[in-house]
């Protein structure tokens, strides 16, 4: 009596699976979690260790990791490693997280950074809290990696963070299917990466930001992250044609003087400088080299 009742309970199970797409069984999932992105973080001090209210907005931060974690386990995920992407890498609260991950937590002071155990395990990578590039208008707490850097580009590329950590998980094949941050970051990934899912929970407004309710904003990064893991086919690993050209813009003369030291890279403008190789993870260690 059981047992048919068993078997068609299967069959339903696999029709529901058929009906969201592809099966993901066993899905490998990375996730990035800057915090300058973070629903509700306008000023650096929200986003600074001692800040008045730094506090509460890791709380908001692990929550928005959350909501990622439970879109990928929906999407049939097995595997999710997330890694601390802000500042001192110490923010997200190990204890709230959802218990079916693992944090990365500091630096290596290897080159990797916000990519830092990213390899060729991966099915997908997944970034939240992320922010727009240095300089660009109305982004909230716009930078680039250390505030060293005025610009950075790859093969004529002007890259946010967003964009040369999609080449490192490019270099693994990994494509990057999912963004949450303010909006202007959205709109950098999507004209950097072509496809991919973007949730923009605040819009800056000069140095101010509206931003969506954080319950709102955890709704949409779940249902967000789990659509884009069930169309994993329509994402493609983010690649450039080698030889790969970096052109890194630095802030002060105490900069350029010091990241003209690293090898290969030649100074080609009063602020600039050029390197250029054939191997992606090569141009990103020399970025880091140079930059610091
Ligand atoms: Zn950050």
């Amino acid at each position: 009596m059981w047992k048919p009742i068993f078997r068609g309970l299967i069959f339903v199970l696999t029709l529901i699976g058929t009906a969201h797409g592809q099966s993901n069984d066993g899905l490998k999932v990375f996730i990035s979690v800057d915090m300058e992105g973070i629903t509700g973080v306008v000023n650096v001090d929200d986003a600074t260790r001692g800040g008045k209210d730094y506090d509460y907005f890791r709380q908001t931060m692990t929550r928005e990791a959350n909501a990622a974690i439970e879109g990928a386990l929906a999407a049939g995920a097995t595997e999710i490693v997330v890694r601390d992407s802000h500042g001192s890498a110490l923010n997200l609260l190990p204890e709230m997280l959802n218990r079916n991950s693992k944090l990365l937590r500091d630096w290596s002071q290897g080159p990797m950074f916000m990519m830092e155990g990213m390899d060729a395990s991966f099915d997908a990578a997944i970034y939240i809290g992320y922010h727009a590039r240095a300089g660009t208008p109305n982004g909230v707490l716009d930078h680039t990696s250390s505030g060293n850097v005025t610009d950075v580009s790859i093969n004529g590329l002007s890259m946010p963070e967003t964009g040369y950590n999609a080449l490192m998980a490019g270099h693994f094949d990994v494509p990057v299917v999912f963004v949450a941050g303010d909006k202007a970051v959205c709109d950098q990934a999507e004209e950097l990466l072509g496809n991919v899912e973007t949730v923009a929970v605040k819009e800056g407004i000069g140095a101010a930001a509206l931003n969506l309710h954080p319950e709102v904003a955890r709704e949409q990064i779940r249902e967000g992250v789990e659509r884009a893991l069930n169309n994993l086919d329509d994402y493609k690993p983010y690649k450039l044609r080698a030889p790969y050209t970096l052109v890194l813009t630095l802030k002060t003369e105490q900069n350029i003087y010091r990241g003209a030291l690293y090898p290969g890279a030649k100074r080609t403008g009063d602020w600039e400088l050029t390197f250029v190789s054939d191997d992606v993870m090569e141009v990103i260690k020399a970025y880091v080299g140079m930059r610091r």
